[in-house]
């Protein structure tokens, strides 16, 4: 079987579901389908879920009404069937007008994930509709009846795999299924969602749970690129990335894969191919185990984060100290993304910015601490980089300065941090140091 994550812009008009239909039936593995919402639909439901926050029914109508006629013009082009196109509008419009039914509840974050999630739900349920209309026979799979997450909203493989397994049994000569992404429940059955971007992760989750030969993530480029394209000219598509340079640049930022993707196709070691919907003939990449090409690879960054500077008070000897710092963290259940330490001073990068006040408050208590806001991390990855020729030409940047954190990690990959005013720069010119003479053999070959 072949796990297919479809994105927001692949799901996004009429054309581009057609294009995903002509994909799926041009080959005759079985196939999990994962969809994310139509491209934008997602951000109107978040707004949507304000509005009912706020009790603002104008705010709500609004929004129920650009996403459900996004939905009925999709509805009108694809479905010939007057009685089913009655009967989906009917749908769209009884999951939409139950969003109203919720200002009556006292608003919680199940309401909240409830109204955000069911973008995908009323995009899977049209798609594979019309696709058993059109002689393409498919079952269509409530990711809420197996996408399970524990406590610490980390994903239940074996739930998942013992839910999946039950319905597949039972379901055995069907080539087709298709579902959510993003949507989950939690350990106490509420509705949940894996982040932002997180129909990728569905996609690899699914894939260990079903012991998948390869995992797809289909989208609206070419594969990974080398570079951020949206602020970069002379990117290209990588070819082959190993497990852990993809894991690393999706970590650090890298928008094509939400940030745990790669960690379920890890440990079950199963392929994942980047592949564009729009040319699906261009190769795409391979992430996977075998790839073993040293020196630079790629560059990722991750805006929004801040650094804080805790200078110690020499009140705690080094090692409380080190620990009370990070008894903080984990008492804000925040994962520190890069950490320095000297003498007297830990820099530490976050990008978690809740509880900013109450953290510096607990940390005075023994320290000093001052705060960079707006911050951004760039990360330059690969295998042995150091022996790559290109290596020194990541610090002869002069649009580094001031650079404000250096962090160097297992011959694998750098991570600078810089004003976010200064990241657009940085990109640019730590491609042509880095990159350019790749780009140019590429593009002239
Ligand atoms: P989808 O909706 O299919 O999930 P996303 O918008 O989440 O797609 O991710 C694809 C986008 O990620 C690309 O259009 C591109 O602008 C952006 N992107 C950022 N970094 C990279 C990179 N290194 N390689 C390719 N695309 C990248
Ligand atoms: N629809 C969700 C989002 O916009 C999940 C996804 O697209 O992967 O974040
Ligand atoms: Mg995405």
């Amino acid at each position: 079987m072949k796990v297919l994550k479809f994105g927001g812009t692949s799901m996004g008009t009429v054309d581009s579901l057609y294009q995903i239909q002509s994909i799926l039936i041009s080959d005759k593995t079985q196939k999990f389908v994962v969809c994310s919402a139509m491209s934008g639909i997602t951000d109107q439901l978040i707004n949507l879920a304000k509005a009912v926050k706020q009790k603002n029914k104008k705010n709500a109508l609004k929004y129920i009404d650009l996403i459900a006629s996004r939905h009925f013009n999709v509805i009108d082009a694809l479905i010939e069937s007057l009685n089913f196109r009655i009967l989906l509008k009917n749908e769209v419009l009884r999951t939409l007008d139950g969003v109203l039914d919720l200002f009556m509840q006292d608003y919680s974050k199940a309401i909240e994930y409830q109204v955000i999630t069911s973008g995908e739900i009323l995009i899977t349920r049209i798609f594979s509709s019309y696709l058993n209309l059109t002689g393409i026979p498919n079952i269509h799979l409530d990711a809420k009846d197996f996408m399970r997450v524990d406590s610490l909203e980390n994903p239940d493989i074996n739930e998942v795999y013992r839910r999946l397994n039950n319905i597949l049994t039972s379901q055995n000569n069907t080539d087709i299924f298709i579902t959510q992404g993003f949507i989950c429940k939690n350990h106490k059955n509420e509705i949940s969602h894996l982040k932002r971007g997180g129909s990728d992760y569905t996609a690899s989750i699914i894939g260990a749970a079903v012991d998948a030969e390869e995992i797809q993530i289909w989208t609206d480029i070419d594969g990974l690129h080398n570079n951020d394209p949206r602020f970069v000219n002379s990117t290209y598509p990588i070819p082959e990335i190993s497990f852990e340079e993809a894991s690393e640049l999706a970590f650090f930022g890298a928008k094509i894969l939400h940030p745990e993707t790669v960690l379920p196709a890890i440990q079950k070691n199963i392929p994942i191919l980047i592949k564009n919907t729009f040319k699906p003939y261009s190769k795409g990449t391979v992430i996977s185990e075998k790839v073993n090409i040293t020196g630079l690879k790629a560059i990722a960054a991750e805006d929004n984060t801040m650094m804080l500077k805790i200078k110690s008070e020499r009140i705690l000897t080094n090692h409380q100290y080190i620990k009370a710092v990070f008894d903080i963290f984990d008492e804000y259940s925040i994962a520190p993304k890069l950490v320095n330490i000297s003498n007297t001073m830990i820099s530490v990068i976050i990008n978690k910015l809740e509880h900013l006040k109450k953290i510096t408050v607990a940390l005075n208590k023994f320290s000093v601490v001052t705060v960079h806001k707006d911050c951004t991390i760039i990360t330059v990855v690969g295998k042995s980089i150091t022996n790559d020729k290109n290596f020194c030409k990541i610090f002869e940047s002069k649009s580094l300065c001031p650079l404000k954190m250096i962090n160097y990690e297992g011959n694998s990959k750098v991570s600078l941090v810089v004003d976010s005013r200064q990241k657009v720069t940085v990109l640019r010119s730590l491609n042509e140091r880095l990159f350019q003479e790749y780009y140019e053999a590429i593009a002239f070959s």
